[in-house]
């Protein structure tokens, strides 16, 4: 198929789902990785188009919904300072942190600009010498290339006035920490495409063997997303644990070398604390000691920050498929996309802005 309207073609992808009816002869817990895949299939209904007992639960692949409360409590002590512009993708500037968020930070008169990656950060700071200029490094494996050859762009023209304030995080070790979990209901997973497109997906490979679960690299269309289902649901019945690619346009097994190379060249892994999940092992990437310089959260001193949760959010439970937004008792009350208590109503990933936008209640 060349287009991507066939991806969205009605009739093909009912054709699939009623071969996933026809596939399935008890329940099964499947959850979609990806907040982008959570979204599609709000939008598209795919979820109220399976047969009964075949349910989805949504994940934490969400790269705004996961960022520590205490990393937005740094990124907002950041940009308060004086003489700092502080970058960022857009989606963050509303994600509540302890006292605020970086639009109520902007209201109250400091420098916060949107921008659409860190190679725009770089531009700002070679037109603004005088100024300090911070970007903030969230997310997957999808966003680390870019933001390690910011790294490199900046020591290569000498910028002093650069840093990154890095909070990434890696899937693989997620997946460790839910299937590990005692709780854990997951029985197999549609993997996140565009993490596999540079990732590649060899690294799920000792995930399915140590807790046998099928693994489908996925990506974003109904089509897409049906034909994941359809793979995931076939080898549970055969009752094997493989992982297949039913993303082959996007996706090879070894995945984008070139940018595999560049995140190691200049971040290491590190233990990484996701929002409401908690600290998970060897779940992040630091910058390597020898581009500490470029390091926000030293050159700024904002180490010291004790961050308040609301204690009405159970979004760390939502992104772990231990629990649904609506079932939430402030989903949609307490908490809307305009008065968010949590990272999953505002981010346009999160789980809790998709059933809100959708009109989901059940
Ligand atoms: S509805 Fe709001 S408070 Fe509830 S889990 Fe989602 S973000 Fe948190």
């Amino acid at each position: 198929m060349k287009y991507i309207s066939e991806y969205r073609d009605a009739r093909l992808v009912r054709v699939v789902i009623e071969e996933i009816t026809h596939t399935v002869t008890r329940p099964w817990v499947i959850m979609e990785i990806c907040g982008g895949q959570t979204h599609s299939i709000m939008k598209y209904g795919l979820d109220q188009l399976l047969p009964i007992g075949l349910e989805l639960v949504h994940g934490p692949g969400c790269p705004v919904c996961v960022t520590s409360l205490e990393m937005i409590d740094k990124s907002l002590a950041i940009a308060a300072k004086p003489d700092i512009i502080f970058t960022s993708y857009g989606d963050m500037l509303r994600v509540p942190g302890s006292t605020g968020d970086l639009f109520s930070i902007r209201a109250s008169g400091a420098d916060v600009r949107v921008v659409y990656s860190s190679l725009d950060a770089i531009k700002i700071a070679q037109d603004n010498p005088q100024k300090q200029v911070v970007f903030f490094a969230i997310g997957f494996e999808t966003t680390a290339p870019a933001n390690a050859m910011s790294v490199m762009q900046a020591q290569k023209l000498g910028l002093k006035n650069f840093s990154l304030l890095v909070s990434h995080v890696r899937v693989p070790p997620a997946m460790h920490a839910i299937l590990g979990s005692p709780q854990n209901r997951v029985q197999g997973f549609l993997a996140a495409g565009h993490v596999c497109s540079v990732m590649g997906f060899w690294e799920y490979e000792p995930i399915a063997e140590k807790y046998q679960v099928p693994v489908v690299v996925t990506g974003f269309e109904p089509l897409d997303i049906s034909q994941g289902i359809l793979q995931v649901v076939r080898l549970l019945e055969r009752g094997t644990h493989q992982v297949q690619n039913a993303y082959s346009r996007v996706v090879s097994f070894e995945g984008n070398q070139p940018a595999q190379k560049m995140i190691n060249l200049v971040f290491e892994e590190c233990d990484q604390k996701w929002r409401g999940i908690g600290v998970i092992p060897s779940s992040g990437w630091r910058l390597k000691p020898e581009f500490q310089f470029f390091d926000a959260a030293e050159r700024f001193q904002v180490q010291n920050i004790s961050p308040v949760e609301s204690p009405l959010c159970i979004a760390g439970k939502i992104l772990q498929g231990l629990n649904k937004p609506i079932q939430c008792p402030a989903f949609a009350s307490q908490c809307t996309p305009e008065h968010p208590l949590g990272a999953t109503m505002v981010s346009s990933e999160g789980a809790c802005a998709a059933y809100y936008r959708y009109g989901r209640t059940s």
